[in-house]
């Protein structure tokens, strides 16, 4: 969502970055709708409840992408009516509320020539594929990148002060973000990326010189022929089977058959990471892409491809939902 990032803007300047629109509205919903039945009943829905009032976590789950409606320059909420999903938030305190946060998370971090705004890039991380595992040094890994985020948003729900560079004013607010962050670390594209050379063919970031133009932005640069969508883009939109009203009991049920991640909750996040990363080499690995031209590569996504990403979608879907609900139960046993 929030595509409002125009070709003609996006340099090769830029070439880390990508716009992180991680599933659509209808992923992340699903993501809070599982992760709600998971620990209804619960001191956790207890808490969520009397933090979040009226709205649910699958309400919430797309705030901290509503928050992109917020003009950089101004920090004034520039999309009502835009996005359908983001119209519980367009009330006077609602529209202040993501100006607020913004304006708190804009420079804060460390931001290099042409990098996005510092909450945008809360987001994702990228990960070459090849390493099938999250390490932080790894290039395209940050101290405020999507798992430094959940991280960040846990402490505060805790009770700690959120870890710099992240500003997260209350436990509303972190709640909000984490309920989303939890949906993009589950979407392979947000933490996994395929490095290309000119002729697209795939290299490691991590061996030799790093060249900051092979960076394809999370599939941002990779151009879908059949659709002209971006790879990023394809991997966001889930099938009509995957959202919110379809979860069904049966869907719960499996969700509630994820093992539980062992060790420490501040460990998770890279553990589910390295899982997204291993699941986007099994979406990339076999691709084969074009020669790059201007900013962006092409792909053919070979016969099957969509029921291979439908799959691995609901895959992780469900994990998310799982490991969500799980979290919350962690922070309020
Ligand atoms: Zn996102």
């Amino acid at each position: 969502m929030h595509s409002v990032r125009s070709w003609s803007l996006v340099a090769i300047a830029i070439a880390f970055i990508h716009p992180a629109f991680a599933w659509g509205p209808d992923g992340h919903r699903t993501v809070g709708t599982l992760a709600g039945k998971l620990i209804a009943g619960s001191n956790a829905a207890t808490q969520v409840q009397a933090i979040l009032g009226n709205e649910s976590l699958a309400d919430v789950a797309v705030w901290a992408d509503c928050a992109k409606g917020v003009n950089q320059s101004t920090f004034k909420y520039e999309h009502p009516g835009v996005y359908p999903e983001c119209k519980i938030f367009e009330t006077p305190a609602g529209e202040a509320a993501m100006e607020d946060f913004v304006r708190r998370n804009a420079t804060n971090c460390p931001l290099k020539p042409g990098e996005e705004i510092c909450h945008k890039q809360y987001h994702y991380t990228d990960v070459a594929i090849q390493h099938q595992t999250y390490l932080r040094g790894f290039v395209g890994t940050r101290d405020d990148d999507i798992v430094a985020a959940v991280i960040a948003t846990t402490h505060v729900l805790k009770g700690d002060p959120a870890p710099a560079p992240f500003n997260i004013k209350d436990k509303a607010e972190a709640l909000r973000l984490l309920v989303h962050y939890v949906g993009d670390l589950h979407q392979p594209q947000h933490v996994g990326a395929v490095y290309l050379d000119a002729r697209g063919n795939e290299v490691n970031p991590d061996t030799g010189t790093f060249d900051p133009g092979t960076a394809t932005r999370g599939g941002n640069s990779i151009i879908v022929k059949s659709t002209k969508k971006n790879l990023h883009a394809t991997w966001d939109a889930v099938p009509v089977s995957l959202t919110p009203s379809h979860v069904t009991t049966a869907w719960v049920t499996s969700a509630h058959a994820i093992a539980p991640t062992s060790g420490s909750d501040f460990d998770w996040p890279k553990r589910w990471a390295s899982q997204s990363v291993a699941q986007a080499n099994l979406a990339m690995s076999t691709l084969r892409f074009g020669p790059q031209t201007g900013t962006h590569w092409t792909v053919v996504l070979p016969a099957g491809y969509s029921a291979k990403m439908s799959s691995i979608k609901k895959v992780q879907l469900t994990r998310g939902g799982a490991r969500l609900a799980q979290l919350l139960q962690d922070i309020w046993p």
